[in-house]
């Protein structure tokens, strides 16, 4: 492994679909080298030493201290002891009312993971948790990694502060099959062994079986393997998603990998992903064709088999309007159950989406809103009067029916 420290221009990105969160990824690489890895798609212009040469951008914690600052937040929770900027007391309670809404710091990882091994000597991903705490950020991390264990301490501090949410990766339950497809990572064993002792810890966590593997991964002995082994390790959650491979290197380092280690599915793999698709999604005529299991609704139905929540919480950071975002993540669950559960055509998809985003965007409290002036919103009949029913009765129907409405939004459990 070669680590490279550079100094980046940019760090935080934003995302035109929510105010409620903000990006970084203070690596470019990663040395879990993954060989479904969506980071080496040819749009993310990453380098060809991807796996191996890992560029740390070692001004992050600079970077998103001058971003928070500059939207106007101070570091009321920074203490003396602190070796990042000159310690300034804020005791005043009122401080904290007086600034703007906060949104959550997501370290999901594109081009990297926050806790592979170069984390470990760089500690740049611990500097940025730091800076969180300090500013009393809420903050959620997708690893592979045990390392993240080595920040309990610091992530124990943010949950009690605000919200802390550690999301594990599992794709494999057995660990031969998982070496071959990531190589450098955490063994399967180890993640869940992550999972329980920052549950134990009181840390928000939960599973991404992502992706789910075609041929491979798709068995229901893998998924109920891995659902059970999460239920016991007290998984908060779990989601599951399909294999996407984009044309070029992610494409081709991925078939390199099936020619080498499952030879006999590489024309079936060839075929599925054989439509050019622009996000890499497979050929799903061909999919039907081979009888493969949505991985979405496979790992819906399983979850509700083994009495588990498909789905990660909303974290609502303090002074975002908790209607609206309530109101917002009810729209995207119907939608997300309609389109890709129940396969209903009922509902327009898009329309709940957008009304969605306009309801996570707006200034105004919808809860002082009066039923008039709802029903005035720019949306279909159907949406505002869900949005109605949440602001008279706390509740929508069509999720209580489905076990589906208290566990939407995030609390500290
Ligand atoms: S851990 Fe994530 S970012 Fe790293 S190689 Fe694997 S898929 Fe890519």
């Amino acid at each position: 492994m070669n680590i490279q420290p550079f100094k980046a221009k940019t760090l935080v990105r934003t995302s035109s679909q929510t105010a409620t969160h903000v990006h970084l990824n203070p690596y470019q690489g990663c040395y879990h080298n993954c060989s479904y890895c969506f980071g080496k798609s040819d749009e993310y212009f990453m380098h060809k030493d991807y796996g191996e040469r890992i560029r740390v951008k070692i001004n992050a914690p600079e970077l998103l201290e001058e971003y928070l600052k500059k939207k106007g937040f101070i570091p009321y929770n920074r203490d003396k002891t602190s070796t990042l900027v000159d310690y300034i007391s804020y005791s005043n309670n009122d401080i904290k009312s007086s600034l703007p809404p906060k949104f959550v710091i997501s370290m999901f990882g594109n081009v990297c993971d926050v806790y592979q091994p170069a984390e470990k000597k760089v500690e740049i991903t611990r500097k940025l948790l730091q800076i969180a705490y300090d500013y009393g950020f809420p903050v959620r991390l997708l690893t592979k990694s045990n390392l993240v264990l080595r920040d309990i301490d610091l992530l124990k501090k943010i949950h009690q502060d605000s919200y802390a949410r550690v999301a594990i990766t599992v794709t494999l339950y057995d660990e031969e099959m998982q070496k071959i497809f990531e190589p450098n990572a955490s063994l399967t064993s180890e993640r869940f062994d992550t999972v329980k002792r920052l549950r134990e810890n009181g840390i928000s966590s939960g599973i991404y079986i992502t992706p789910v593997i075609p041929f491979i991964g798709d068995s229901s002995e893998n998924l109920s393997q891995i659902i059970s082994k999460a239920k016991e390790v007290n998984a908060e959650f779990i989601i599951s998603g399909g294999l996407t491979l984009s044309l070029g290197r992610n494409k081709q380092e991925f078939m390199d990998s099936i020619k080498t280690h499952f030879p006999e599915y590489l024309e079936r793999f060839k075929l599925l992903y054989d439509n050019n698709d622009k996000y890499g999604q497979p050929n799903s005529k061909i999919a039907e064709s081979y009888n493969l299991l949505d991985p979405i609704k496979k790992g819906y139905e399983l979850c509700k088999r083994n009495n588990m929540f498909f789905y990660e919480p909303r974290i609502i950071p303090e002074g975002q309007i908790n209607t609206n975002l309530l109101i917002a993540t009810a729209l995207y669950r119907i939608a997300f159950l309609q389109e890709k559960i129940y396969k209903s055509e009922e509902i327009n998809i898009k329309e709940y989406h957008k009304a969605a985003k306009y309801c996570e965007l707006l200034p105004q409290d919808i809860s002082s809103m009066t039923n008039g002036e709802i029903q005035t919103l720019p949306f279909s009949r159907d949406i505002t009067d869900i949005i109605s029913e949440i602001v008279d009765t706390n509740n929508c129907q069509f999720l209580s029916s489905k076990n589906e409405w208290k566990e939407l939004i995030a609390t500290k459990n």
